[in-house]
């Protein structure tokens, strides 16, 4: 039932008490999950959440999945999986923490298998127009690992691993073990490379703001944060670090147990307290099933000391494209203290054209999310342009044609005058405008459109 209101009729007021769904993003999960799996039935939860455990027996491979899953799922699924791994740029590695909350009677559909486990039965052929290194980071590094596009602030790639990795990463040119289709450029934590980026960032008095990511942070040994954090506060011209970690969202145990890691970072946010600048965690969650209570228990800790922890999330299909899952999800990281900052529109990456939404999906679900929690803790919806153009706002586009599923964008304060556009997926679209994607006449004359319809736009 709906009722158009005027301006002068009055707003119904609010019921008290609300329904309890109003309120579930506060119900984590504290059961012991991880029994349902064979080959993790017997641990106690203080095994399980042993962060040595977790880090130790991540499952790198189908021989490992099969240890702990036997008989969980048909022959069929392994085979799905091994495929899907020989086509993927990434290399297979999942946290126990997260093997266990996907939904084992599911998991084709599950929003965590989704992000961690390729399977070739579900895949999409690439956009034509996708490459790797998509936003053009190494085009843009004046030393290796180090991306220098905005003015004030930088990208520091400290190290090439992570504690698991995803399908989607954007970074798949580096991160990770090579693949069958990927020989990777590698960042290792090497002193003599940080050291050239250290000299480079202390050379330009604009920078102000260093985001220290890779890889992941969580996999640098506490020494290694504490000289990487204390060596770029010490700078006159840095006011500002973050440091990137998927960690909180795949090995929560890691900041509830590894005092030395946690003693590393609050040493360096005490740090900056001394000098009067800033240091905050960066995370990465992308669905609410990723926070339970251990989770809670991790980022208390660092609430306790007073730690910014502020979360990047990528919009998926069948992961976080719903607005009931993107409104659980902000309105969970919020109740356990992490602030929602931005969700990214899904790069254009090689191997999961099945996990990108179009443009238009991200628009529709901005305007389900703003209005559900506080506006600080609204994160923007935002779209990394293909060339190196930078972020920008989801309806900021110059011109979009969602027939033909291309957007373009300009970037005035990266690269005035420049063009940058986005693709929808290919799938999405009607036949007929998908045979016009696969011919290569076709579609430069669908870029040409889109590109002269965008110039002809007025611009102040
Ligand atoms: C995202 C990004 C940054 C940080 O940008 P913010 O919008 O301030 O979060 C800096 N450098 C590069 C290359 C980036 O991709
Ligand atoms: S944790 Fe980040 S850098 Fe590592 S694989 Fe995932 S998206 Fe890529």
């Amino acid at each position: 039932m709906s009722q158009v209101l005027g301006p002068a009729a009055p707003l119904p007021l609010l019921q008290p008490p609300a329904a309890p769904a109003a309120v579930s993003h506060r119900d984590l999960r504290d059961d012991t999950f991880w029994q349902q799996l064979p080959g993790y039935r017997g641990l106690s939860a203080e095994e399980f959440h042993d962060y040595r455990f977790q880090s130790r027996n991540s499952v790198t491979s189908i021989a490992k999945l099969q240890e702990v899953l036997r008989d969980l799922v048909p022959a069929s699924f392994y085979q799905d999986v091994s495929q899907g791994v020989l086509r993927s740029t990434m290399s297979l590695r999942i946290s126990p923490y997260i093997l266990s909350l996907i939904d084992w009677h599911d998991p084709v559909d599950d929003p965590l298998r989704l992000q961690f486990m390729p399977l070739a039965s579900r895949g999409v052929p690439d956009h034509p127009e996708l490459a790797l290194d998509s936003l053009h980071e190494q085009a843009h590094s004046p030393v290796p690992g180090l991306t220098h596009r905005y003015a004030d602030r930088a990208l520091f790639l400290a190290l090439d691993t992570c504690p698991v990795y995803c399908r989607f990463c954007t970074r798949s040119y580096a991160i990770g073990l090579d693949t069958p289709n990927v020989e990777k450029v590698h960042f290792g934590a090497s002193t003599e490379r940080w050291e050239q980026a250290f000299a480079y960032i202390a050379s330009r008095p604009e920078l102000e703001d260093i985001v220290v990511s890779g890889g992941d942070v969580y996999n640098l040994r506490p020494e290694q944060l504490e000289h990487i954090g204390k060596t770029l506060l010490e700078m006159d011209n840095i006011r500002r670090l973050r440091f990137a970690t998927k960690g909180p969202a795949v090995l929560p145990q890691r900041l509830v147990g590894d005092d030395a890691w946690v003693g590393a970072l609050l040493g360096v946010v005490e740090r900056s307290r001394q000098l009067h600048k800033s240091v905050a965690v960066h995370t990465h969650f992308n669905h609410p099933r990723e926070i339970t209570a251990i989770t809670r228990t991790g980022l208390d800790r660092l609430a306790e000391h007073g730690v910014v922890v502020r979360n990047q999330c990528v919009l998926q299909r069948g992961v976080n494209d719903q607005a009931e899952t993107m409104q659980l999800l902000v309105k969970r990281l919020s109740y356990v203290n992490v602030q929602p900052y931005y969700v990214f529109v899904h790069d254009m990456v090689k191997g999961v054209e099945e996990l990108r939404t179009t443009l238009q999906q991200a628009i529709d679900l901005e305007k389900q999310v703003r209005g559900t929690t506080a506006g600080f803790n609204t994160p923007a919806f935002v779209l990394d342009t293909m060339g190196g153009g930078g972020k920008r706002d989801v309806h900021s586009y110059e011109h979009y044609d969602r027939e033909h599923g291309i957007a373009v964008f300009t970037s005035p304060t990266v690269r005035p005058g420049a063009y940058f556009y986005y693709f929808d997926p290919v799938h999405t679209l009607a036949p007929q405008i998908q045979q016009r994607w696969q011919d290569g006449a076709e579609r430069a004359a669908v870029i040409h459109t889109a590109l002269k319809e965008a110039e002809s736009r007025p611009r102040p």
